[in-house]
């Protein structure tokens, strides 16, 4: 385990190549120097998804749309919003985060992600129809100690990257701000309806520059988004936006696709608003039909499932499409494994403190309430998803529980796992009888895509890193390690 001091040399020796990186992709020639920032963002970046690293570097050619890309967030981010998120997220999360993470999975015996995503509370101020958190008040709620405990705890044990959802996290402003201000070598994203985000509190996050925002967001037109989320969202969400345009931070959006929505929130009007309104991600979750009363009618068909497949490639693609950074998370496994649930990459706590292997599988063994988070950690729901992964060759059918849908009932009884939703509880084996007509209507345009893509059935890594266990990422990693002190010197 790296030592504080060594630690301490790392990040400096970081910052002053970031610093000489940035200085030369600012200056003029900029775009014959552009090859150090993207050696950097690659070396910060290669063992955590080195298939996204690999498309970076083949993307960012003179001239390119990435490269423009790369320059206009350059441009018209706030140079210490962009410095804080390349070391907090880059350096402290993805690179030495990711080493310290595998370390101790390997000696806990146990997943230990490097990333967390939680719930400070289930409180929102809005009450969008379907949202069953409206109904649910205020209730339930993390403490400040509560949620500064599991940061402290977590990032001890390496994560830095930590995602807040809810409810609506901005609620708990003054306390978001107060974790980000303490934890000052860690990175907070922010799912929010961005209703609550004013000059005051961006003006904070500016100076701290270490929270960046992903706004949920579901038209390009007032009428559609307001019919679900209220009068006035989609203005509120647009002044948001000028607002951290005009602090220079960081932001994208979050949405989710359905069986509704699914051709308007990937128009060609939606994402020219979002890049017109300066976002630089669009992420995209498939509908789950989790939760009491979730309907599983809403999620996508596989007609439209397939055409998202198709379309957010375009959008990102070397030419054309837009310049936005977009993903689809059901149809982007290859990218990282597949499932990246269970602590392999992430997991959630809820806003009742319930630690839970994927913001979507409400089920689990352990508290933050009742024990260390090493401890939660080490829960059998978690040792589950460990001991089986992975469970499919084709990451078009990456979940556990929407396209294996038998797999969730089984690791739920092998864990003896309870189920941690709010108001009612759900068997594994009613959330199977959702998904099964799903996952069987999706398998063979899964086939299809996959076998196009990748022949043998397997997709063939340039290297191991996105697919093997924790334990052996480990091992890969130290070895690696000599060769990443060579380029800092
Ligand atoms: S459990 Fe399903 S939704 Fe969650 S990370 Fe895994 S594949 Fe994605």
């Amino acid at each position: 385990m790296q030592s504080k001091i060594a630690h301490a040399a790392e990040r400096k020796a970081f910052s002053v190549v970031i610093d000489q990186a940035l200085k030369a992709a600012s200056g003029e020639d900029r775009a014959e120097k552009v090859d150090k920032v993207v050696d950097m963002a690659g070396k910060l970046l290669k063992d955590t998804a080195p298939g996204v690293v690999r498309g970076l570097k083949t993307a960012l050619y003179p001239g390119g749309k990435w490269e423009d890309f790369l320059f206009d967030v350059i441009d018209n981010t706030d140079p210490h919003v962009f410095k804080t998120a390349i070391m907090n997220g880059g350096y402290e999360a993805a690179f030495r985060g990711l080493r310290t993470c595998t370390e101790n999975a390997a000696k806990n015996g146990c997943n230990v992600p490097w990333i967390i995503l939680f719930d400070p509370t289930s409180a929102c101020n809005k009450h969008c129809v379907g949202c069953w958190a409206a109904d649910y008040g205020n209730r339930l709620n993390l403490t400040y100690d509560e949620c500064d405990k599991l940061i402290t705890e977590a990032s001890a044990l390496g994560t830095h990257l930590f995602m807040l959802t809810g409810g609506e996290p901005l609620v708990r402003k003054g306390d978001v701000l107060k974790l980000a201000e303490k934890h000052n070598d860690c990175i907070f994203n922010i799912f929010t309806n961005a209703s609550l985000v004013d000059e005051a509190f961006c003006q904070k996050v500016q100076e701290l520059g270490n929270i960046v925002f992903s706004v949920s967001l579901e038209s390009y037109e007032a009428s559609v988004n307001d019919g679900r989320r209220g009068d006035g969202s989609f203005e509120e969400v647009m002044r948001a936006f000028d607002l951290m345009k005009k602090h220079g931070l960081l932001y994208g959006t979050s949405t989710c696709y359905t069986r509704a929505n699914t051709e308007r929130v990937s128009s060609d009007q939606f994402f020219q608003l979002l890049v017109d309104k300066g976002c630089r991600w669009a992420w995209y979750f498939h509908y789950m039909p989790v939760g009491e009363g979730a309907s599983a009618d809403l999620m996508p068909t596989p007609e439209q499932r397939e055409y998202m497949f198709h379309r957010i490639r375009e959008v990102r693609g070397f030419e054309g499409g837009y310049p936005i950074f977009a993903m689809d998370f059901q149809n982007d496994g290859e990218y990282v494994g597949g499932c990246i649930a269970g602590g392999r990459v992430y997991c959630h706590v809820n806003a009742r403190g319930d630690v839970e292997p994927c913001v979507f599988i409400h089920y689990s063994n352990a508290n933050i309430r009742d024990g260390s988070w090493l401890d939660c950690l080490k829960q059998p729901m978690f040792q589950a998803y460990r001991s089986r992964y992975p469970w499919n060759d084709n990451m078009l059918q990456p979940c556990p529980m929407l396209e294996n849908p038998t797999m969730l009932p089984e690791m739920v009884k092998e864990a003896g796992a309870h189920c941690t939703e709010y108001v009612t509880p759900v068997t594994p084996e009613s959330i199977e009888e959702r998904t099964a007509p799903y996952a069987a209507s999706w398998a063979p345009t899964a086939n299809k895509l996959w076998l196009e893509e990748h022949p043998t059935g397997k997709k063939i890594y340039a290297d191991k890193m996105s697919t093997v266990s924790q334990d052996e990422k480990g091992r890969m990693l130290m070895e690696m390690d000599t060769e990443n002190e060579a380029v800092l010197d």
